[in-house]
């Protein structure tokens, strides 16, 4: 019984994998298309103050393909490390966001922080701090506003601290922000040696403050330790998804200031973006000017 049925699952398994392999190489084609094929967009997801103020947004990649459909990040993003595409694909997006809030903040009375993910394979690259600069050059966005997201894996690849870029990156005045901290391998020492400025406590971590299944244990003490250190360190703290009222009064509780998630924004284009962006400049201008006179 065991001899056939294992026969069967052998070759089930094998059509499996040649049909993932093909898969892939198919996805391999298109993505080296994607961007002269205009499938690539960028979309915004706001980040918020505890009074429920707009003060950055992250940038993240959307592709939609004709035949493939929505290929969420999680695909597209370990295929392009893996072929190079990156390369060509962050700078396009780094470029395209910069534009875009270089537009937004000349509207804006107040900064608002630009947030653009970059990848290990960039960061190991010595092309990254030249079209970081070109791209501040060419976009004029304010080089303080724009915070680039490593996370911690890129930070191993480097093992000896000395020689990351961030240094060079940071000699350009942007930020760096340290995404889903608490999850990779990071050394408490990176913190002090590297120019950090930012870190983005991981969703996994605020999913589980409030665990709705019994026998989670709640995280609220990991989320307590990693809000202590980044004030004690002076670093700015960013949550991520968020997705209930009890989960970012906590947080506000434990000290940390500001938040992203689908309690108050899920990831948009950026047009809606803007729409946003807008009605709170009208309403910043609107209480500056007091209340409308009476006739
Ligand atoms: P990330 O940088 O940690 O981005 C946060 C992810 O959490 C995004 O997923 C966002 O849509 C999602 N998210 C935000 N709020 C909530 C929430 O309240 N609940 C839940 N469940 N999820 C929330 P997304 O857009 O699918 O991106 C996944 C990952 O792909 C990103 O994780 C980032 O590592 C990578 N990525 C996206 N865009 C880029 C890019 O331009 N360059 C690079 N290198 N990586 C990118
Ligand atoms: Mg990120
Ligand atoms: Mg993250
Ligand atoms: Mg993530």
């Amino acid at each position: 019984r065991a001899k056939a049925g294992g026969g069967n699952a052998i070759q089930c398994t094998t059509l499996t994998l040649s049909e993932a392999a093909f898969e892939r190489q198919q996805m391999d084609a298109f993505l080296g298309e994607s961007l002269v094929k205009n499938e690539m967009r960028i979309f915004y997801q706001p980040q918020f103050n505890m009074e429920g103020h707009i003060v950055g947004m992250e940038a993240l990649l959307r592709w939609q393909h004709p035949v493939l459909g929505a290929v969420p990040p999680s695909k597209f993003i370990p295929l392009a490390e893996e072929n190079l595409f990156i390369h060509t694909l962050g700078e396009w997006a780094l470029n395209n966001a910069c534009r875009q809030a270089a537009i937004w903040q000349a509207l804006s009375p107040r900064p608002i922080k630009l947030a653009v993910n970059v990848s290990p394979v960039q960061l190991a690259s010595p092309r990254l701090v030249d079209y970081v600069a070109r791209t501040l050059r060419e976009s004029r966005l304010s080089h303080s506003c724009l915070e680039l997201e490593i996370t911690e894996s890129s930070l191993l690849k480097n093992s000896d601290p000395r020689h990351t870029p961030l240094h060079d990156l940071k000699a350009l005045g942007v930020r760096i922000g340290l995404d889903d901290f608490g999850t990779g391998y990071s050394s408490l020492s990176y913190l002090q040696q590297l120019p950090i400025d930012t870190l983005k406590i991981d969703q996994a971590f605020v999913r589980n403050m409030h665990p709705d299944r019994p026998g989670v244990i709640s995280s609220n003490p990991i989320v307590q330790t990693i809000v202590n250190l980044g004030n004690n360190l002076g670093l700015s703290l960013v949550a991520e998804g968020v997705e209930t009222q009890a989960q970012k009064e906590t947080l506000h509780a434990m000290g940390c200031h500001s938040f992203q998630g689908y309690l108050m924004g899920r990831p948009m284009e950026a047009a809606a973006m803007g729409i946003h962006l807008e009605t709170q400049i009208n309403t910043a201008f609107n209480a500056l000017l007091g209340p409308p006179m009476q006739d």
